[in-house]
C-alpha cells in the first residue's frame, strides 16, 4: 500500500502535438505536455530528416538521409490552436512549426521555412507583401446523400451540426469563416474564410483540413479532400485567392487603367505564374489522381490560361460587386485554380509566389484574357497564343518540375531531388492499383 494520499481529481494532462505540413500535404509532427511549450519553443523537439519522405500512404519513399541525421521542429506559438469541447467529443490542441538543422540554419527542406523565403523574395523584388484565402472544397465519405442537393438547402440540413461546429471551431482558432455550403458534387461542401498575410494564409488552410476532419469525426462522420472521389463524378479543388499589399499596407493588385484592371505588378505576376504553372503543378496538384480533375469541362482548369471571371481559367480574375461595403481595390483578388488539398499549403504558395515573382523580375506584360471553350482548339492554335494544356498525369508534370532549371533556382536542388523521389514513391505505391482502388486509397487518406 502506498501512503500517498487517494486523490479523485482527473489524472489527465493538455498535451500539444507540434506539427509541420509535409510533402505528403500531411500535417505530421509529435506531441508534448502543454506545460512544456514556453520551453519547446526554443529546444524544439526532434525531427528526422526521413519523415519527409513519408508518402501519403505511410511507405517510406527512397530518403537520401535513410536512417541518418536529425532536425529540430521549433512550434510557433501563435498558429497554436486549442479546442476543448468534449461534450461535442473535440479535443484539439496542435501549434504549427518550422524545421531547421541542428545548427539552427532553417532547413533546406521545411515546407513552411520554404514559403517564408518566397515571400521575402517578393518583397524584395516588388515591395510587396502577399494576401492570400485557400477556398476548399471536399466531401462527406460513404454518406450517399442522393442527387436534388446541389447547393440545396435540403443538401445543407443534414449537415447542419457539422457545418455549425465547423464554423466555430474555425472561429476558436482564429480562422475567420467567410461562407460554407453544400458544392454542387455528390456530398460536396465548400468552406471559404477572410485572407490573411501569406503565412497565416497557408497556416490557415492547414489549419482548416484539420478542423473539417475532426468536427466531422465528431459528427460520427468522415470527411475527404481527395481530389477526385469518383472519376464520373465532381472534383475537389483548392482554389488559392491572392492579391498583394504596398510597404504602406495598402491594396496593390487593382489598377482602373491597367489591362483587365490588374496593377502593373500583379499583371507581371499573373503573366509569370501562367508562364511557369506547367513546371509547379508538381506542387500544386501532386497527387496521381489530381489530374482527373484537370480536365476540360470541370469548372477547374485545364490550361495555363488568364479568365475575367471564368470557372475553367487556371488564373481567374475574380468579380468586384458595387454593392459590397468593400471598396474595389480591396476587393479585387485572383485566384488560382488549378490546385488541391493534396498539397502542403506552405509549397503551393511558395511555387505561385515564385512563379509570379519571376514574371515581376522579367517584367512580363499582362497576359490575354480567353473567352472562349479552349478544348475547341488546335494545339497549334493554343501554342499561337501561347497557351498550352496543363500537365496531364503526375509523372508528366513530375518531368517538368524536375527538369526546370528555374524551380531548382528557386527551390534548391536538394528540394527538387528529394521531393522527385517522394513523389516517384507515391506513383510507384499505386501502380499496381486498379483506378477504383487507387481513388479509394487517396479518399481514405486525404
Ligand atoms: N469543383 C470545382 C473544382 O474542382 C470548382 C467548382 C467551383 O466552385 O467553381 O475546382
Ligand atoms: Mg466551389
Amino acid at each position: 500500500m502506498s501512503d500517498r494520499p487517494i486523490n479523485d481529481s482527473p489524472i489527465t494532462e493538455d498535451i500539444v502535438y507540434a506539427c509541420t505540413c509535409d510533402f505528403a500535404g500531411k500535417t505530421r509532427g509529435k506531441g508534448f505536455p502543454a506545460r512544456d511549450l514556453e520551453k519547446r519553443v526554443h529546444r524544439g523537439i526532434g525531427w528526422a530528416p526521413t519523415n519527409t519522405q513519408i508518402t501519403c500512404f505511410d511507405a517510406i519513399a527512397p530518403s537520401p538521409f535513410g536512417a541518418l541525421g536529425d532536425r529540430v521542429l521549433i512550434p510557433d506559438p501563435a498558429t497554436r490552436v486549442t479546442l476543448r469541447a468534449l461534450d461535442q467529443g473535440l479535443a484539439e490542441d496542435f501549434v504549427l512549426g518550422d524545421l531547421y538543422d541542428t545548427d539552427g540554419q532553417p532547413w533546406a527542406l521545411c515546407p513552411r521555412g520554404i514559403l517564408k523565403a518566397a515571400l521575402a523574395r517578393l518583397e524584395r523584388v516588388a515591395g510587396l507583401s502577399l494576401v492570400a484565402s485557400f477556398e476548399h472544397e471536399f466531401q462527406f465519405r460513404d454518406c450517399g446523400m442522393g442527387p436534388g442537393t446541389g447547393y440545396a438547402l435540403q443538401g445543407f440540413r443534414p449537415h447542419r451540426v457539422f457545418a455549425e461546429r465547423l464554423v466555430g471551431a474555425m472561429r476558436a482558432a482564429g480562422l475567420e469563416p467567410d461562407t460554407i455550403m453544400k458544392e454542387y458534387g455528390a456530398d460536396q461542401f465548400e468552406v471559404t474564410m477572410d485572407p490573411a498575410p501569406g503565412l497565416a494564409a497557408a497556416d490557415r488552410a492547414v489549419i482548416l483540413r484539420q478542423l473539417v476532419h475532426a468536427v466531422a469525426e465528431s459528427c460520427g462522420q468522415a470527411a475527404t479532400f481527395t481530389p477526385l472521389q469518383d472519376p464520373a463524378g465532381i472534383g475537389n479543388g483548392v482554389h488559392v485567392h491572392f492579391s498583394f499589399r504596398d510597404a504602406a499596407g495598402a491594396p496593390a493588385t487593382y489598377d482602373p487603367q491597367g489591362t483587365h484592371r490588374l496593377s502593373a505588378a500583379a499583371a507581371s505576376f499573373a503573366a509569370g505564374v501562367l508562364a511557369h504553372v506547367d513546371a509547379i503543378m508538381a506542387l500544386m496538384a501532386p497527387s496521381v489522381v489530381s489530374y482527373g480533375r484537370l480536365t476540360p469541362h470541370r469548372w477547374s482548369a485545364a490550361f495555363n490560361n488568364l479568365g475575367v471571371q471564368d470557372r475553367e481559367a487556371s488564373l481567374r480574375i475574380c468579380p468586384v460587386s458595387a454593392l459590397s461595403d468593400i471598396d474595389t481595390a480591396r476587393q479585387f483578388n485572383l485566384e488560382f485554380r488549378a490546385a488541391d488539398a493534396t498539397a502542403s499549403p506552405y509549397l503551393q504558395l511558395a511555387a505561385l509566389v515564385h512563379a509570379g515573382c519571376q514574371g515581376i523580375e522579367d517584367g512580363l506584360s499582362a497576359p490575354q484574357a480567353t473567352e472562349e471553350d479552349l478544348a475547341d482548339l488546335s494545339p497549334e492554335a493554343l501554342a499561337a497564343r501561347g497557351l498550352r494544356r496543363l500537365p496531364t498525369s503526375l509523372p508528366q508534370a513530375l518531368a517538368l518540375f524536375a527538369d526546370s532549371a528555374l524551380v531548382k533556382d528557386w527551390f534548391g536542388a536538394e528540394f527538387v531531388t528529394v521531393y522527385r523521389l517522394h513523389k516517384q514513391g507515391e506513383i510507384d505505391h499505386v501502380a499496381d492499383m486498379t483506378p477504383a482502388e487507387m481513388h479509394r486509397a487517396y479518399a481514405m487518406v486525404y
